[in-house]
C-alpha cells in the first residue's frame, strides 16, 4: 500500500504546482481549424485557429502564453476546469495522466522550466490529437453537428417538417434546428493545409486520430502514408474509429498497420453496445459489418479495444455489455463517461444504480483503466435525479423525436428507461404524438 494521500501524491506530480506538459508539448485541432490545450476543454475558447494562425504564431500566441503562466504560478487555467473536477474526486485526471508519458521529463528540463516570464516558450509537437474533419458516417445520439456532418442532414430532416412556431416553442426542436443552422458555421475540411504537417512530422512520437471517422478523412491517410514511406513504425498511433470502414480510395489499413512495431498501433473502438441497441446509439452503424471488422483486425495482430461510452441507455447493461465485449476483442474495456445533462447515466433510479456496484465490481479484471471505473461508481451513488432536473425534461422528448424519424420505439429497446418515462408522467408518449 502506498503512503501516497492523493492521487497527485501516487503519480509524483508535485503538488505545489499546477502544470500539465500539454501547452509545451501537445497540438490538438478541431475540424472547424480550431487548436485547443487537448480535447477536454471543450467548453473554453480555443487558443488559436489553423485557418487564420501558424502553429508557431498560436504556439506562443497571448492565449497560449496566458495558459503557460498560470501554470507556472500554481493556477488551474479556465481550460483545464474538468481536469482540476476530476482531480477533486481524487481521481487520475487526463493531466497527471499526461505526466507518466516517457517524454515528460524531457519536457519538463528542456521546455516547461526554460519557459519566459511572459510565457514565451520554445516547445517539441510529440502529440498531435488530430480531427480534421467532421465527416462521418454516423450520427450517434450523443454526438452533434460539430463533430459528425450526418447530424447536419439528420438536423434537417428531423425539423423539416414542422412550421416556424412549432420549433421555436419547442427546446428540443429548437436544439436540433441549431445543430442544423450550424452547417453554415461548420467547416468540413476535407484537406487542410499540410504544410504545418510536413513542418513538423519529424518531432511526433503521439498521434491520435479522431473525428468525425478517420477512416475516411484524406488527411488521416496523407500522414498514414507519410509515416510509412519513412519507416516511421515506433511512432505510437492511436485511432478512434467507429470501425465502419476499414478502407477509403484505395486504400486499406492493414496494408499499413501491420508493418508497425508490435504494440505502438492501437485501434480504439467506439462500441456503447451490441445488435439493435447499437445501431440505435450509433445510427449509421451496422453491427454486423462492425463485428466482422473488429475481427478482421484482432486476427491480423493489431492491438484492438473497446471503449465504451456509458450513459442513461447501457449503464444498466454495462456488466453484460463487459463480458460480450471481452470475448469479442479478446482486450480489455476501456470506459468513457457521457457528461451530456440528457444523456448521463445518473438519470437512472437510484436504486437501480446501486445495484450494479456489485456485478461491475466483479468485472473489474475487465476494464483497462480503473481510474475511470472510480468516477462511474462515483456517479453511481449520486443522489436521485429530481424530475425538475433539466436533463431529465430533455431525455424523453430527444428518444421521442429520434425514434418518430427512425421509425423505432426506444421504449422497448431499452426498456429500463420506462421507469423514467413513468416518473415524467408519460412524457414520451405524448412528445411522440406532438412528433408524429
Ligand atoms: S490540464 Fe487537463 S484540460 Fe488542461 S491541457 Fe492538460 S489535460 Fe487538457
Amino acid at each position: 500500500m502506498s503512503d501516497a494521500q492523493t492521487i497527485a501524491d501516487q503519480y509524483r506530480v508535485s503538488p505545489d504546482e499546477w502544470i500539465c506538459i500539454h501547452p509545451w508539448s501537445h497540438l490538438a485541432i478541431t475540424p472547424k481549424g480550431g487548436v485547443r490545450l487537448c480535447c477536454h476543454t471543450q467548453k473554453a475558447p480555443d487558443v488559436g485557429n489553423l485557418n487564420e494562425n501558424t502553429v508557431e504564431e498560436i504556439f506562443n500566441g497571448e492565449s497560449m502564453r496566458r495558459v503557460r503562466r498560470q501554470m507556472l504560478n500554481n493556477q488551474v487555467p479556465k481550460e483545464c476546469g474538468k481536469c482540476a473536477r476530476i482531480e477533486d474526486m481524487n481521481a487520475r485526471s487526463p493531466r497527471i495522466r499526461e505526466h507518466t508519458r516517457l517524454y515528460s521529463e524531457k519536457i519538463r528540463q528542456d521546455y516547461i522550466y526554460k519557459t519566459k516570464p511572459d510565457g514565451t516558450a520554445d516547445y517539441n509537437l510529440k502529440y498531435w490529437d488530430v480531427r480534421f474533419s467532421n465527416v462521418c458516417n454516423m450520427a450517434c445520439v450523443m454526438c452533434s453537428s460539430e463533430w459528425s456532418s450526418m447530424w447536419i442532414k439528420h438536423a434537417k430532416d428531423y425539423t423539416e417538417s414542422y412550421d416556424a412556431t412549432t420549433i421555436d416553442n419547442d427546446p428540443n426542436l429548437n436544439y436540433f434546428k441549431s445543430q442544423y443552422n450550424d452547417l453554415g458555421k461548420t467547416k468540413i475540411v476535407n484537406e487542410p493545409s499540410f504544410q504545418w504537417i510536413d513542418d513538423y512530422i519529424d518531432q511526433v512520437e503521439n498521434i491520435y486520430f479522431a473525428g468525425g471517422e478517420p477512416m475516411i478523412m484524406p488527411s488521416h491517410w496523407y500522414i498514414l502514408e507519410k509515416l510509412h514511406s519513412a519507416k516511421r513504425f515506433n511512432v505510437k498511433v492511436k485511432y478512434n474509429s467507429n470501425m465502419l470502414k476499414l478502407g477509403h480510395q484505395g486504400k486499406h489499413a492493414l496494408d499499413y498497420w501491420c508493418d508497425w512495431n508490435y504494440g505502438k498501433l492501437a485501434v480504439e473502438s467506439s462500441i456503447d453496445e451490441t445488435g439493435e441497441r447499437a445501431e440505435w446509439i450509433r445510427y449509421g452503424t451496422e453491427w454486423q459489418t462492425v463485428q466482422q471488422n473488429i475481427i478482421t483486425v484482432r486476427d491480423a495482430g493489431v492491438k484492438i479495444q473497446p471503449i465504451v461510452s456509458v450513459a442513461v441507455y447501457n449503464i444498466v447493461r454495462l456488466p453484460a455489455l463487459l463480458e460480450e465485449l471481452y470475448d469479442l476483442f479478446k482486450h480489455k474495456i476501456a470506459i468513457n463517461l457521457v457528461y451530456n445533462p440528457e444523456w448521463r447515466l445518473e438519470l437512472i433510479d437510484r436504486s437501480q444504480r446501486l445495484a450494479l456496484i456489485d456485478p461491475l465490481k466483479k468485472l473489474e479484471h475487465l476494464i483497462a483503466d480503473r481510474n475511470q471505473m472510480d468516477i462511474v461508481y462515483h456517479k453511481l451513488k449520486e443522489p436521485q435525479v429530481e424530475v425538475t432536473d433539466g436533463g431529465m425534461k430533455m431525455l424523453l422528448p430527444r428518444l421521442a423525436l429520434l425514434d418518430t424519424h427512425r421509425n423505432k420505439n426506444s421504449m422497448q429497446l431499452f426498456p429500463e428507461l420506462e421507469q423514467i418515462n413513468q416518473r415524467m408522467g408519460g412524457l414520451y408518449e405524448q412528445k411522440r404524438q406532438q412528433y408524429e
